[in-house]
């Protein structure tokens, strides 16, 4: 279990790392979609494979299924989202206890949004955690496990200005991260001035950018919204001249976040994590259309498999 070098050391080691971020699906066709996919980049030996923790409900379950089940029956490492949004401090541990039963021992952190409306105001569990680095600090308390926490270069829509984020990006940092994972973004610009004013600010932890490939406008325009990532205008319009004609939206789409990509890795971003949900199709192409990234294990069948979904 977990055949592949620790994240950290990985990076440590200079070598660029790259992991795919699935979601938990709700139906018996969205589960065969994600495991085609995840079959699909184990080919590729990642350094790991995360799966996201919905906001309540069923879908918890399911992502810690999902997570254990990758762990039981794949050669791939899976790192665990988990949040704080309505546990208890109690809860958490028991969720953590269950994650290092099964032999996961790399949890992304996460503060989480409110359920319902994620703009909507936070109230913490009454026993529960108001901050991500509260977490972190009880993770690594209850053992050996590699902890990402989260990174916005363009800004958290809740921080109060860019100095106080910064602030609290590094003292998450400090309460024990590994490296962090940023949210989407559509220009390398964003990232390289985040990460330059988080090294200013005398932080080292790695912040791997995520890669977002911008293949449906109607889509990236909604996740924009949602997350408050700046959707560049000229990439916009460049996509909305592609509306109706799904293949050219694509190609426009994973052209853009190959390019990004490789200019992140030239600028020296310590690796890459792809969204796929659950289409891995997009973020093999980008990686393939890569340099710098050690490309010596995949195979042949991976080009056979692609399917454009
Ligand atoms: P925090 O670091 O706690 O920050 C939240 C806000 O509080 C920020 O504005 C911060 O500046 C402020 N803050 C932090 N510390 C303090 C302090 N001491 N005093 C005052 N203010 C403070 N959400 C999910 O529900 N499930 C997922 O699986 C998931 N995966 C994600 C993966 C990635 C890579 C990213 C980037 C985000 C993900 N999210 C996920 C979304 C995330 O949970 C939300 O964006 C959330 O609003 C912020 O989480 P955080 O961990 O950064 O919180």
């Amino acid at each position: 279990m977990n055949p592949a070098p620790r994240t950290p050391g990985l990076i440590a080691a200079g070598e660029k790392t790259f992991s795919f971020e699935f979601f938990p699906p709700k139906t018996e066709a969205g589960d065969r979609a994600l495991w085609h996919a995840i079959r699909r980049v184990e080919a590729l030996s990642p350094t790991f494979v995360s799966v996201t923790y919905g906001a309540g409900g069923s879908s918890r379950g399911r992502t810690i299924a999902v997570t254990k089940r990758i762990a039981a029956e794949t050669t791939l490492r899976p790192a665990a989202h988990l949040t704080a949004v309505g546990h208890s401090v109690a809860e958490l541990r028991s969720i953590i206890g269950h994650y290092a039963d099964a032999g996961i021992r790399d949890v992304l952190v996460l503060r989480g949004d409110p359920p319902g409306d994620p703009r909507g105001t936070w109230t913490p569990h009454p026993d529960g955690f108001t901050y991500a680095h509260e977490l972190v600090s009880l993770v690594r308390e209850l053992g050996a496990f590699t902890v990402g926490v989260a990174a916005f270069p363009e800004g958290h829509f809740r921080a109060t200005s860019p100095e106080t984020e910064l602030r609290h990006f590094i003292a998450k940092c400090r309460a024990g991260a590994d490296y962090a994972i940023t949210q989407m973004f559509f220009d390398a610009e964003a990232y390289l001035r985040f990460r330059d004013r988080v090294a200013a600010a005398g932080c080292d932890t790695p912040i791997i950018p995520e890669i977002m490939p911008a293949t449906d406008v109607r889509q990236i325009r909604r996740f924009a919204e949602l997350s408050g990532a700046v959707f560049p205008r000229k990439l916009a319009d460049r996509l909305e001249l592609t509306r109706g004609d799904p293949s050219a939206s694509y190609q426009l789409g994973v052209e853009h976040a190959t390019a990004m990509a490789q200019r992140l890795l030239d600028e020296g971003a310590p690796g890459l994590h792809y969204i796929t949900l659950n289409r891995s199709t997009a973020a093999l192409d980008i990686h393939r259309g890569l340099q710098h990234i050690d490309q010596t294990q995949e195979t042949g069948s991976i080009d056979a498999l692609t399917d454009h979904r």
